[in-house]
């Protein structure tokens, strides 16, 4: 993007608003400079041609449900990580973990 100023207006205030824009919800004054620029500056042109007919594509696009088991195997992925990696740690210990010094306490004891 060039860093222009045409029709009262920057680049980098085009770019700003450009969201606000395809969205419809600039309106105004706002609205007129950000369409006085995107008539007379090239490049905000071709970005704002690209980004409307992007949104239009992605609002053509059919939704879709999750999967109802993806919450249910999410949990079940990353608790197997948390306990594969709570496991290794106590075992591999010098002192044998937390059972081994439970167990040496209680001969002791
Ligand atoms: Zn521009």
């Amino acid at each position: 993007m060039l860093d222009e100023t045409k029709s009262g207006m920057p680049c980098a205030e085009f770019d700003v608003l450009l969201t606000e824009a395809l969205d419809n919800a600039l309106k105004g004054e706002r609205r007129e400079r950000f369409e006085q620029h995107r008539l007379t500056c090239a490049a905000c042109g071709t970005l704002f041609a690209e980004a409307s007919s992007g949104l239009a594509l992605l609002n053509e696009l059919e939704e879709v449900a999750p999967p109802q088991s993806l919450v249910h195997n999410i949990l079940a992925a990353t608790s197997e990580a948390a306990q594969k990696s709570a496991k290794v740690a106590p075992q591999d210990s010098v002192w044998g973990g937390w059972d081994g010094r439970r167990r040496r306490c209680l001969r002791r004891c």
